[in-house]
Protein backbone atom coordinates (compact mmCIF):
# COMPACT_ATOMS: atom_id res chain seq x y z
CA UNK A 1 0.00 0.00 0.00
CA UNK A 2 0.86 4.03 -0.08
CA UNK A 3 3.05 4.59 2.69
CA UNK A 4 1.32 7.83 3.94
CA UNK A 5 2.80 9.32 7.03
CA UNK A 6 0.98 12.35 8.71
CA UNK A 7 2.64 15.57 7.77
CA UNK A 8 3.09 15.80 11.74
CA UNK A 9 5.69 12.95 11.48
CA UNK A 10 7.16 13.75 8.74
CA UNK A 11 7.84 16.99 9.63
CA UNK A 12 9.50 16.20 12.88
CA UNK A 13 13.30 15.67 13.64
CA UNK A 14 14.60 12.42 15.33
CA UNK A 15 15.97 12.90 18.40
CA UNK A 16 19.39 13.78 18.04
CA UNK A 17 20.96 12.45 20.96
CA UNK A 18 19.04 9.75 21.25
CA UNK A 19 19.99 8.73 17.43
CA UNK A 20 23.85 9.60 18.51
CA UNK A 21 23.19 7.01 21.26
CA UNK A 22 21.87 4.79 18.90
CA UNK A 23 24.85 4.97 16.51
CA UNK A 24 27.15 4.69 19.22
CA UNK A 25 25.73 1.58 20.33
CA UNK A 26 25.69 0.45 16.59
CA UNK A 27 29.34 0.99 16.16
CA UNK A 28 29.61 -0.88 19.61
CA UNK A 29 28.39 -3.68 18.35
CA UNK A 30 31.12 -3.56 15.30
CA UNK A 31 33.52 -3.84 17.64
CA UNK A 32 34.62 0.05 17.57
CA UNK A 33 35.77 1.36 20.93
CA UNK A 34 33.51 4.14 20.71
CA UNK A 35 33.32 6.22 24.03
CA UNK A 36 29.80 7.68 24.06
CA UNK A 37 29.49 11.24 25.51
CA UNK A 38 26.12 11.80 23.42
CA UNK A 39 23.30 11.08 26.22
CA UNK A 40 22.35 13.21 28.93
CA UNK A 41 22.33 10.03 31.03
CA UNK A 42 24.16 9.64 34.82
CA UNK A 43 26.35 6.78 34.87
CA UNK A 44 25.56 5.59 38.34
CA UNK A 45 22.75 3.24 39.54
CA UNK A 46 19.70 4.20 41.05
CA UNK A 47 20.78 4.60 44.56
CA UNK A 48 19.51 1.29 47.13
CA UNK A 49 17.30 3.01 49.11
CA UNK A 50 15.55 3.70 46.43
CA UNK A 51 15.04 0.10 44.40
CA UNK A 52 14.24 -1.29 47.95
CA UNK A 53 11.36 1.10 47.93
CA UNK A 54 10.31 -0.54 44.43
CA UNK A 55 10.98 -4.00 45.68
CA UNK A 56 8.71 -3.27 48.69
CA UNK A 57 5.68 -1.92 46.25
CA UNK A 58 6.48 -5.53 44.25
CA UNK A 59 6.04 -7.62 47.50
CA UNK A 60 2.69 -4.80 48.25
CA UNK A 61 1.11 -5.82 44.88
CA UNK A 62 0.59 -2.72 43.25
CA UNK A 63 0.52 -3.91 40.34
CA UNK A 64 -3.11 -1.79 39.41
CA UNK A 65 -3.92 1.14 37.63
CA UNK A 66 -3.05 4.32 39.47
CA UNK A 67 -5.04 7.50 39.46
CA UNK A 68 -4.25 8.88 36.00
CA UNK A 69 -2.21 11.81 37.51
CA UNK A 70 -0.47 9.59 40.16
CA UNK A 71 -1.14 8.04 43.68
CA UNK A 72 -2.44 10.20 46.20
CA UNK A 73 0.71 10.01 48.71
CA UNK A 74 3.10 10.89 45.65
CA UNK A 75 1.09 13.63 45.13
CA UNK A 76 1.85 14.64 48.47
CA UNK A 77 5.46 13.93 48.46
CA UNK A 78 5.76 16.19 45.21
CA UNK A 79 3.82 19.08 46.81
CA UNK A 80 6.09 18.56 50.30
CA UNK A 81 9.10 18.73 47.69
CA UNK A 82 7.96 21.40 46.07
CA UNK A 83 7.19 23.51 49.19
CA UNK A 84 10.79 22.29 50.92
CA UNK A 85 13.10 23.14 47.69
CA UNK A 86 11.04 25.68 45.57
CA UNK A 87 9.07 28.06 48.20
CA UNK A 88 6.00 26.75 45.14
CA UNK A 89 2.28 25.94 47.39
CA UNK A 90 0.49 23.42 45.13
CA UNK A 91 -3.10 21.35 46.04
CA UNK A 92 -3.27 18.10 44.67
CA UNK A 93 -5.07 19.16 41.81
CA UNK A 94 -1.96 21.29 40.18
CA UNK A 95 0.12 18.08 40.11
CA UNK A 96 0.20 15.66 37.36
CA UNK A 97 2.77 12.95 37.23
CA UNK A 98 3.76 11.50 33.71
CA UNK A 99 6.06 8.66 32.17
CA UNK A 100 9.11 10.94 32.28
CA UNK A 101 9.59 15.37 32.26
CA UNK A 102 9.42 14.20 28.49
CA UNK A 103 5.44 13.15 28.81
CA UNK A 104 4.79 16.22 31.28
CA UNK A 105 6.10 18.53 28.41
CA UNK A 106 4.33 16.86 25.58
CA UNK A 107 0.80 16.76 28.03
CA UNK A 108 1.58 20.78 28.58
CA UNK A 109 2.11 21.57 24.83
CA UNK A 110 -1.06 19.69 23.56
CA UNK A 111 -3.41 21.00 26.44
CA UNK A 112 -2.27 24.77 25.80
CA UNK A 113 -0.98 25.22 22.02
CA UNK A 114 -3.46 25.85 19.39
CA UNK A 115 -2.21 25.95 15.68
CA UNK A 116 0.47 28.73 14.64
CA UNK A 117 0.77 29.87 18.36
CA UNK A 118 4.16 31.00 19.05
CA UNK A 119 6.80 29.32 21.77
CA UNK A 120 9.60 31.50 22.72
CA UNK A 121 12.22 28.90 22.63
CA UNK A 122 16.04 30.61 24.30
CA UNK A 123 18.31 29.02 22.55
CA UNK A 124 20.21 26.98 22.75
CA UNK A 125 17.30 24.86 24.31
CA UNK A 126 16.88 21.10 24.69
CA UNK A 127 16.58 19.08 21.30
CA UNK A 128 12.81 18.05 22.00
CA UNK A 129 11.07 21.61 22.95
CA UNK A 130 11.43 22.38 19.09
CA UNK A 131 10.21 19.04 17.91
CA UNK A 132 7.47 18.55 20.89
CA UNK A 133 6.17 22.20 20.36
CA UNK A 134 5.77 21.10 16.35
CA UNK A 135 4.04 18.01 17.13
CA UNK A 136 1.63 20.35 19.23
CA UNK A 137 0.65 22.37 15.76
CA UNK A 138 3.09 25.37 17.54
CA UNK A 139 5.60 27.88 15.96
CA UNK A 140 8.89 27.42 17.63
CA UNK A 141 10.24 30.91 17.91
CA UNK A 142 14.07 30.71 18.55
CA UNK A 143 15.58 33.18 20.66
CA UNK A 144 19.36 33.19 19.66
CA UNK A 145 22.24 33.74 23.02
CA UNK A 146 25.68 33.17 22.95
CA UNK A 147 28.91 32.40 24.88
CA UNK A 148 29.46 35.92 25.96
CA UNK A 149 26.30 36.53 27.70
CA UNK A 150 26.74 32.10 29.11
CA UNK A 151 24.22 31.19 26.45
CA UNK A 152 21.27 33.06 28.43
CA UNK A 153 18.63 34.99 27.49
CA UNK A 154 18.04 38.89 28.40
CA UNK A 155 14.79 40.43 29.35
CA UNK A 156 15.50 42.69 26.42
CA UNK A 157 15.80 40.22 24.12
CA UNK A 158 12.58 38.25 25.27
CA UNK A 159 10.77 42.10 24.75
CA UNK A 160 11.84 41.66 21.32
CA UNK A 161 10.28 38.35 20.66
CA UNK A 162 7.23 38.49 21.83
CA UNK A 163 4.63 38.94 19.08
CA UNK A 164 0.77 38.92 19.56
CA UNK A 165 0.92 35.29 19.16
CA UNK A 166 3.21 34.12 21.70
CA UNK A 167 1.39 31.77 24.00
CA UNK A 168 4.13 30.51 25.64
CA UNK A 169 7.75 30.57 26.86
CA UNK A 170 9.74 27.56 27.70
CA UNK A 171 13.56 27.21 28.85
CA UNK A 172 15.53 24.72 31.40
CA UNK A 173 17.83 26.03 34.30
CA UNK A 174 20.17 24.64 35.19
CA UNK A 175 20.25 24.40 31.05
CA UNK A 176 20.62 21.07 28.46
CA UNK A 177 22.90 21.90 26.92
CA UNK A 178 24.44 24.78 28.02
CA UNK A 179 24.58 24.27 31.71
CA UNK A 180 23.97 27.91 32.71
CA UNK A 181 22.04 28.95 35.45
CA UNK A 182 19.57 31.54 35.91
CA UNK A 183 19.82 33.95 38.83
CA UNK A 184 16.96 35.33 40.83
CA UNK A 185 18.02 38.98 39.22
CA UNK A 186 17.79 37.83 35.50
CA UNK A 187 14.75 36.08 36.69
CA UNK A 188 13.22 38.78 37.88
CA UNK A 189 14.09 40.84 34.74
CA UNK A 190 12.36 37.90 32.45
CA UNK A 191 9.32 38.25 34.88
CA UNK A 192 8.84 41.77 34.62
CA UNK A 193 8.50 41.77 30.45
CA UNK A 194 6.06 39.21 31.11
CA UNK A 195 3.87 41.27 33.43
CA UNK A 196 2.93 43.12 30.26
CA UNK A 197 1.83 40.20 28.30
CA UNK A 198 -0.32 38.31 30.29
CA UNK A 199 -1.04 35.75 27.94
CA UNK A 200 2.02 34.19 27.87
CA UNK A 201 2.52 30.68 29.99
CA UNK A 202 6.11 29.94 31.00
CA UNK A 203 7.06 26.45 31.32
CA UNK A 204 10.48 26.05 33.52
CA UNK A 205 12.36 22.55 33.01
CA UNK A 206 14.17 22.04 36.29
CA UNK A 207 14.80 18.41 35.85
CA UNK A 208 18.53 19.70 36.48
CA UNK A 209 17.90 21.73 39.72
CA UNK A 210 19.84 19.21 42.27
CA UNK A 211 23.04 19.24 40.04
CA UNK A 212 23.93 23.01 40.32
CA UNK A 213 27.34 23.45 41.36
CA UNK A 214 26.62 27.13 42.88
CA UNK A 215 23.58 26.49 44.59
CA UNK A 216 20.75 28.74 44.71
CA UNK A 217 18.01 27.55 42.30
CA UNK A 218 15.36 29.42 41.34
CA UNK A 219 12.48 28.54 40.10
CA UNK A 220 10.52 31.37 38.07
CA UNK A 221 7.04 30.21 39.58
CA UNK A 222 7.85 31.77 42.79
CA UNK A 223 9.02 35.14 41.75
CA UNK A 224 5.86 37.86 42.17
CA UNK A 225 3.28 37.69 39.30
CA UNK A 226 4.80 34.48 38.09
CA UNK A 227 2.62 31.39 39.79
CA UNK A 228 -0.72 31.72 38.42
CA UNK A 229 1.37 31.63 34.75
CA UNK A 230 4.03 28.80 35.73
CA UNK A 231 4.28 24.87 34.83
CA UNK A 232 6.92 23.80 37.18
CA UNK A 233 8.38 20.71 35.13
CA UNK A 234 10.65 18.24 36.87
CA UNK A 235 11.39 14.42 37.52
CA UNK A 236 13.38 12.06 38.81
CA UNK A 237 15.61 10.70 35.94
CA UNK A 238 18.42 13.34 36.43
CA UNK A 239 19.22 13.71 40.02
CA UNK A 240 18.04 10.19 41.13
CA UNK A 241 19.66 8.59 38.48
CA UNK A 242 16.29 7.21 37.41
CA UNK A 243 16.46 7.80 33.50
CA UNK A 244 14.71 3.88 32.64
CA UNK A 245 12.26 4.40 35.39
CA UNK A 246 10.04 7.27 33.36
CA UNK A 247 9.13 9.84 36.01
CA UNK A 248 8.41 12.96 35.26
CA UNK A 249 5.86 15.50 36.93
CA UNK A 250 4.09 19.02 36.88
CA UNK A 251 3.18 21.26 39.45
CA UNK A 252 1.02 23.99 37.22
CA UNK A 253 -2.63 26.64 37.37
CA UNK A 254 -4.97 23.86 37.85
CA UNK A 255 -7.01 24.91 34.15
CA UNK A 256 -3.74 23.30 32.67
CA UNK A 257 -3.23 20.65 35.17
CA UNK A 258 -6.65 19.18 34.68
CA UNK A 259 -5.97 19.41 30.66
CA UNK A 260 -2.54 17.11 31.06
CA UNK A 261 -4.72 15.01 33.43
CA UNK A 262 -7.44 14.81 30.58
CA UNK A 263 -4.73 13.89 27.92
CA UNK A 264 -2.97 11.58 29.63
CA UNK A 265 -6.01 9.90 30.82
CA UNK A 266 -6.65 9.08 26.52
CA UNK A 267 -2.98 8.29 26.09
CA UNK A 268 -1.10 6.31 28.82
CA UNK A 269 -3.78 5.94 31.76
CA UNK A 270 -0.75 6.92 34.12
CA UNK A 271 2.71 6.57 34.88
CA UNK A 272 4.48 3.01 36.17
CA UNK A 273 2.84 2.36 39.29
CA UNK A 274 6.05 0.80 40.60
CA UNK A 275 8.12 3.40 39.73
CA UNK A 276 5.62 5.94 41.64
CA UNK A 277 6.08 4.02 44.91
CA UNK A 278 9.95 4.22 44.24
CA UNK A 279 9.78 8.03 43.77
CA UNK A 280 8.01 8.82 46.94
CA UNK A 281 11.07 7.33 48.72
CA UNK A 282 13.05 9.45 46.16
CA UNK A 283 11.54 12.60 46.65
CA UNK A 284 11.57 12.30 50.39
CA UNK A 285 14.80 11.71 50.93
CA UNK A 286 17.43 14.73 51.89
CA UNK A 287 19.26 15.94 49.18
CA UNK A 288 22.59 15.04 51.05
CA UNK A 289 21.74 11.25 50.11
CA UNK A 290 22.68 12.17 46.88
CA UNK A 291 25.32 14.97 47.23
CA UNK A 292 27.95 11.98 45.99
CA UNK A 293 26.88 12.33 42.72
CA UNK A 294 26.50 15.70 42.20
CA UNK A 295 29.80 15.98 43.68
CA UNK A 296 31.18 13.31 41.04
CA UNK A 297 29.69 15.76 38.15
CA UNK A 298 31.26 19.19 39.82
CA UNK A 299 35.06 17.25 39.85
CA UNK A 300 33.98 15.82 35.82
CA UNK A 301 33.03 19.55 35.20
CA UNK A 302 36.51 21.18 36.02
CA UNK A 303 38.15 18.36 34.79
CA UNK A 304 36.62 18.25 31.24
CA UNK A 305 36.48 21.96 31.24
CA UNK A 306 40.82 22.28 32.32
CA UNK A 307 41.48 18.91 29.50
CA UNK A 308 39.57 20.87 26.69
CA UNK A 309 40.61 24.17 27.74
CA UNK A 310 44.04 23.23 26.30
CA UNK A 311 42.93 22.23 23.20
CA UNK A 312 43.05 25.24 20.72
CA UNK A 313 39.88 26.56 19.10
CA UNK A 314 38.00 24.80 21.85
CA UNK A 315 35.87 28.36 23.62
CA UNK A 316 34.01 27.20 27.03
CA UNK A 317 31.78 29.05 29.08
CA UNK A 318 31.58 27.54 32.71
CA UNK A 319 28.87 25.49 32.86
CA UNK A 320 27.12 25.86 36.47
CA UNK A 321 24.62 22.73 36.36
CA UNK A 322 23.40 20.00 34.27
CA UNK A 323 26.11 17.54 32.73
CA UNK A 324 27.18 18.72 29.75
CA UNK A 325 29.87 21.58 28.22
CA UNK A 326 28.66 22.92 25.01
CA UNK A 327 31.78 24.45 23.61
CA UNK A 328 31.85 27.21 20.53
CA UNK A 329 33.88 24.82 18.08
CA UNK A 330 33.21 27.26 14.82
CA UNK A 331 37.07 27.92 14.63
CA UNK A 332 37.13 24.44 12.67
CA UNK A 333 34.57 25.90 10.38
CA UNK A 334 35.93 25.85 6.63
CA UNK A 335 39.19 23.89 7.54
CA UNK A 336 40.02 20.59 6.10
CA UNK A 337 41.41 17.94 8.84
CA UNK A 338 42.82 14.73 8.16
CA UNK A 339 41.18 15.25 4.94
CA UNK A 340 38.00 16.22 6.00
CA UNK A 341 36.27 19.09 5.57
CA UNK A 342 34.81 20.77 8.31
CA UNK A 343 31.82 22.68 7.71
CA UNK A 344 29.38 23.12 10.40
CA UNK A 345 28.85 21.57 13.94
CA UNK A 346 27.09 17.81 12.36
CA UNK A 347 30.53 17.68 10.31
CA UNK A 348 32.72 18.37 13.22
CA UNK A 349 30.75 16.05 15.25
CA UNK A 350 30.64 13.20 13.17
CA UNK A 351 34.48 13.83 12.20
CA UNK A 352 35.01 13.21 16.56
CA UNK A 353 32.72 10.30 15.86
CA UNK A 354 34.87 8.66 12.81
CA UNK A 355 38.19 9.77 13.36
CA UNK A 356 38.42 9.61 17.19
CA UNK A 357 35.43 7.39 18.05
CA UNK A 358 34.09 10.18 20.48
CA UNK A 359 30.50 10.06 20.44
CA UNK A 360 29.16 13.69 20.89
CA UNK A 361 25.83 15.98 19.43
CA UNK A 362 25.92 18.69 17.19
CA UNK A 363 24.57 22.12 18.49
CA UNK A 364 22.41 22.27 15.44
CA UNK A 365 20.18 19.53 17.09
CA UNK A 366 20.00 22.26 20.42
CA UNK A 367 19.19 25.78 18.07
CA UNK A 368 22.95 26.65 17.78
CA UNK A 369 25.20 25.66 14.84
CA UNK A 370 28.38 26.74 16.54
CA UNK A 371 28.53 24.53 19.03
CA UNK A 372 28.88 20.96 19.74
CA UNK A 373 27.14 19.17 23.53
CA UNK A 374 29.67 16.49 25.17
CA UNK A 375 27.91 14.68 28.06
CA UNK A 376 30.44 14.38 31.49
CA UNK A 377 28.04 11.93 32.35
CA UNK A 378 30.63 9.12 31.91
CA UNK A 379 33.70 8.00 34.23
CA UNK A 380 36.96 10.11 34.79
CA UNK A 381 38.67 7.60 32.52
CA UNK A 382 36.40 7.26 29.71
CA UNK A 383 36.31 11.48 30.05
CA UNK A 384 40.39 11.79 30.43
CA UNK A 385 40.72 9.20 27.03
CA UNK A 386 37.48 11.12 25.11
CA UNK A 387 39.78 14.29 25.50
CA UNK A 388 42.81 12.89 24.87
CA UNK A 389 41.31 11.28 21.23
CA UNK A 390 40.21 14.11 20.72
CA UNK A 391 43.13 16.68 21.14
CA UNK A 392 45.51 13.65 18.72
CA UNK A 393 42.86 13.98 16.07
CA UNK A 394 42.74 17.96 16.23
CA UNK A 395 46.78 17.85 16.04
N1 LIG B 1 14.12 18.18 30.07
C1 LIG B 1 15.44 18.22 29.88
C2 LIG B 1 16.11 19.56 29.85
C3 LIG B 1 16.18 17.04 29.72
O1 LIG B 1 17.49 17.10 29.52
C4 LIG B 1 15.51 15.81 29.75
C5 LIG B 1 16.36 14.58 29.55
N2 LIG B 1 15.83 13.49 29.07
C6 LIG B 1 14.12 15.83 29.94
C7 LIG B 1 13.46 17.02 30.10
C8 LIG B 1 13.29 14.58 29.97
O2 LIG B 1 13.58 13.77 31.02
P1 LIG B 1 12.77 12.46 31.36
O3 LIG B 1 11.73 12.28 30.30
O4 LIG B 1 13.76 11.37 31.40
O5 LIG B 1 12.14 12.72 32.70
N1 LIG C 1 17.86 14.42 28.09
C1 LIG C 1 18.95 13.56 27.74
C2 LIG C 1 19.78 14.21 26.66
O1 LIG C 1 19.55 15.33 26.36
C3 LIG C 1 18.49 12.18 27.42
C4 LIG C 1 18.12 11.85 26.01
C5 LIG C 1 16.79 12.35 25.62
O2 LIG C 1 15.82 12.10 26.33
O3 LIG C 1 16.75 13.02 24.59
O4 LIG C 1 20.67 13.62 26.14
Amino acid sequence: MAKQLSERVLNMATSATLAMAAKARELRAEGKDIIGLSLGEPDFNTPDFIKDAAKKAIDQNYNSYSPVDGYADLKEAIINKFKRDNQLSYTPSQIVVSTGAKQSLANVALAVLNPGDEVILPAPYWVSYSEIVKLAEGVPVEVRTSIETDFKMTAEQLEAAITPKTKMLWYSSPCNPSGSVYNQKELEAIAEVLKKHPQIVVVSDEIYEHINFRGGHVSIGSIDGMYDRTVTVNGVSKAFAMTGWRIGYIGAPEWIARACNKIQGQITSGANCIAQRATITALDAQVSKIQYMIDKFHQRRDLVLKLLGEIDGFQLNVPEGAFYVFPDISSFFGKTIGGKKIENASDFSLFLLEEANVATVTGEAFGDPNCIRISYAASESELREAIRRIKEVLS
